[in-house]
Order: C-alpha cells, then structure tokens, then sequence
C-alpha cells in the first residue's frame, strides 16, 4: 500500500487546512514536551507568527531514564487543545501506548509514533484505527524498508494519513546526537508516494547545527520540518540543548523562504 509503484500520485495529507505533501513546505514547532500553560501558550504564539502551521509538544514522553520528566499526561493534552482553541494551530502529540487511543482522538489532530516505538506493532495498528494524520518517526537503527513497513501496518489497517520523519539514525559518530540521514528523503520519494518531513533537532541534538540541518532537508526535497523551539531552553524540561530560542527560528523561516515557499 505504501509503494509509489502501484501508486504514482504524491498523497497529500490534511490537517485542517493545511496540506502536508502538496506544494508548500510545512514547518511544525514547538518545544519537546508539554511543560505548563503559560509557557506552552508563549511558544505556540511565538512559533505561529513566525510561520509555523502545527503546533508539536509532548504529553506523554518516552524517556531514556525513569526518573527523566515523563509529560503531563492528559493535563498536557488540555493545554494542547487550548492552543489549537487560542491559535488555530493543530496539534501534533506522540502517542505511547494503545491505551492512549481515545485521549488521542478527543485532543490533537495528528499523532506521532516516535522513534522508539516504530516497531511496537500493536501501537501501529492502533493508531491506524484511531483514523487521524499518523507522523511516523523512524527507529533509531531502523532501515528504510523497515520503516516503510511500519508505514504499511498503519495503511493496512485502512489509515493512509501517513507522514514520514527522518530524525537521524544511530551510527559510530557520537558527535552529534545521531546522525542525520538526508538521503532517506530522495530514498522515500521514490520508494513511496507518502510525503517525509524532517526533524533536524533530535537529529542532531546541538541547537547550533539545526538550522543548517533544516535547510539542507528543504533543498534534498524534503514536504517540511518539525523543529523543538522554546522561549527559555535552559529552563526547559527536556531536550533543552537541541531546542532554537524564538529569535533562531524567526532566521530559519526567514532562510527557509529563499529555498522554497513556506506556508
Ligand atoms: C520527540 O519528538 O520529542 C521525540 C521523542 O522524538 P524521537 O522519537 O524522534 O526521539
Ligand atoms: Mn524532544
């Protein structure tokens, strides 16, 4: 089902009314998770005007450590649905375990399957059955062809709202936090007809390289970005480091604007 063979026509995926896969660039932004109301609230305005069209934040937080902040939970999803209410941006929110089903379908309008999980098969069939735009990040060691079978699992299920994400591959280099792996983007345009998005900061993880990161992905062909922006990084919960001050992000859009249209 994935395969551009039996299905040569790019698929454009909706949220609201923006179109992910046509012919405009997509930038999502927002901080890693969902921290509290105020803050949440500030970095949404911030990140709409600067030209993003979906607000990203987690609720649920698939830590490497227990004791690492683990999300708000259904707390954080109301703060979500209060930004979607406040600015009109949809929301984006990973998913961590089928029991989240329902909360997913109540609060956000797309759901990310993250790196971690790309392989935890009953999660993809639940979220091919919740029926909304699934953004489908790829595994931390995953091959394309195994990624592209976790696609299948969610369009086997009769969801083909799919987005693909590279967010960088773990290789011998310890430099950066992973390696980004940009020939995943002309790899996947002719593999499948499903539009890819990049995330340039878990990829690198060092806020200094996200930029050059997200032009790259933009110029390699890449339907978009999905970028971690806070107003006090140092403050942040999670994923501080990699996460661009607002005034890094209004250069980016800016920067962005002269590679290709952006929404
Ligand atoms: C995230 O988007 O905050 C995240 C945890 O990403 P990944 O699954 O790519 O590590
Ligand atoms: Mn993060």
């Amino acid at each position: 089902l994935v395969s551009r063979e039996l299905h040569p026509a790019p698929s454009v995926i909706k949220v609201g009314d923006v179109t992910i896969g046509g012919d405009r660039l997509v930038v999502i932004a927002g901080p890693c998770g969902v921290e509290d109301r105020k803050r949440t609230l500030d970095i949404a305005r911030t990140v709409r005007k600067h030209g993003a069209v979906l607000f990203r934040g987690g609720a649920f937080k698939p830590r490497t450590s227990p004791y690492s902040f683990q999300g708000l939970g259904e707390e954080g999803l109301k703060i979500l649905r209060e930004v979607r209410e406040e600015t009109g941006l949809g929301v984006v929110t990973e998913i961590t375990s089928p029991s989240q089903a329902d909360l997913m379908v109540k609060y956000v309008d797309v759901v990310q399957v993250g790196a971690r999980n790309m392989q935890n098969f009953e999660l993809l069939k639940s979220v091919g059955r919740i029926g909304k735009p699934v953004l489908l990040k790829r595994g931390l060691s995953a091959t394309i062809e195994e990624w592209l079978m976790s696609a299948e699992y969610v369009l086997s299920e009769g969801n083909d709202q799919v987005i693909l994400c590279e967010r960088g591959i773990r290789t011998f280099e310890r430099y950066t936090r992973n390696t980004l792996d940009l020939t995943a983007v002309p790899v996947i345009k002719k593999l499948t007809h499903l539009p890819i998005i990049v995330d340039p900061s878990h990829a690198t993880g060092i806020r200094e390289k996200v930029s050059p990161m997200a032009r790259a992905s933009i110029a390699a062909g890449a339907d978009g970005l999905i970028i971690e922006v806070h107003t006090e990084p140092d403050k942040a919960l999670s994923d501080g480091p990699q996460s661009l001050y607002p005034e890094q992000f209004e250069q980016l859009m800016r920067d962005l604007y002269v590679i290709a249209p952006v929404v």
